[in-house]
């Protein structure tokens, strides 16, 4: 199958009145049809900007480089109404804090109406409404429901609508951003049951960006690890789970299991800076493997045996490295 996303170098930075952060410093990786993509790493590691950089909806005065190719158009060279118009039936967005919000005076029943009949306007009015009823049943709102007012539900329940409203179009790709962190236990796995069935049904790709290595584990074929704007780990989420070759795969598991167990969520030191993030490897003064060309040199992707990739020193072929460079770093 030809991915039906293709991240090529992308960078994206913002100005501060420190300097530019760089918030993604050089990101590549695929998707493919029906392919769910978890993308994990602490908050402040540039994930959100990498899901905003591709729906093209950063912030004001943030740039973009490299190359978004969506079923082979570069939507960073796309204009903003071409955009627009791909947002919602293409390019799916499931945000914690919804870019829109429900109209107080509109029934979810409108809602839906007027969402398909402005993408999907060859709709038969009873499709509409059987595809709506399915949508949202499946994220536990019931039929008998569908005439009711935004202000009838609860906040959480809204929260669903919402969700249902966005995936009702059945983009061909959706980022969703950290969608069960303000969720009960239930909705999550609503969502994760959801998600699967449209991936099932329409072969639905996902970036899936959270905390949660948990969801990760149950929902993805792939995950890929961010650090200071940087993929440093990308494979099949099983194989990185089981064995993790960057070191801070390792540290973010070992960190995700201690808080299950313990309460504790640490892994020794502070994310980086991004407008001044440490030489070389950037994890480097966090790192307990670091050797000394790991502060002067940015490791390189290296292939692993499983078929994923990997940035990290430990990993370079061994004549890649002279001996004073293999020294521990203290
Ligand atoms: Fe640690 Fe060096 Fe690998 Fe970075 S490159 S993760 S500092 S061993
Ligand atoms: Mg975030």
């Amino acid at each position: 199958d030809e991915p039906v996303l293709s991240v090529r170098d992308l960078r994206v930075w913002y100005g501060s009145e420190r300097g530019a952060v760089r918030a993604v410093d050089g990101v590549s990786f695929d998707l493919r049809p029906g392919q769910t993509l978890g993308l994990v790493g602490e908050s402040g590691c540039g994930k959100s900007t990498l899901g905003r950089g591709i729906l093209g909806i950063l912030p004001p005065g943030a740039k973009a480089d490299g190359e978004i190719l969506f079923r082979g158009n570069d939507l960073l060279k796309a204009g903003p109404r071409q955009l627009e118009k791909l947002r919602g039936p293409e390019l799916g967005m499931i945000f914690q804090e919804p870019l829109t919000r429900l109209n107080p005076l509109m029934r979810i029943s409108e809602h839906f109406e007027e969402t398909l009949r402005t993408h999907e306007p060859q709709l038969s009015k009873d499709e509409v409404r059987r595809r709506s009823i399915d949508t949202l049943r499946r994220m536990g709102i019931p039929p008998s429901r569908y005439h009711a007012y935004p202000h009838e539900f609860s906040g959480g329940m809204r929260q669903r609508i919402m969700i249902a409203l966005a995936l009702v179009l059945r983009p061909a790709f959706i980022v969703a951003d950290e969608p069960t962190t303000a969720l009960d236990v239930l909705v999550e796995a609503q969502i994760i049951r959801i998600l699967a069935d449209l991936r099932r049904s329409f072969n639905t790709s996902l970036l899936l960006i959270t905390h949660n290595l948990g969801i990760v584990a149950e929902a993805c074929d792939r995950v890929a690890v961010m650090y200071a704007g940087h993929i440093v780990e990308e494979g099949d989420a099983r194989e990185v789970f089981s064995r993790p070759q960057h070191p801070y795969t390792r540290e973010l598991l070992r960190s995700t299991i201690s808080l299950r167990t313990t309460g504790l969520h640490y892994i020794p030191g502070a994310p980086p800076d991004l407008v001044a993030p440490p030489s070389g490897c950037a994890f480097h003064p966090r790192c307990p493997d670091a050797m000394r060309v790991c502060r002067r040199r940015d490791p390189l992707d290296v292939t692993t045996s499983a078929g994923g990739r990997v940035a990290c020193w430990l990993h370079a072929p061994s004549d890649q490295l002279s001996r004073e460079d293999t020294e521990p770093l203290v």
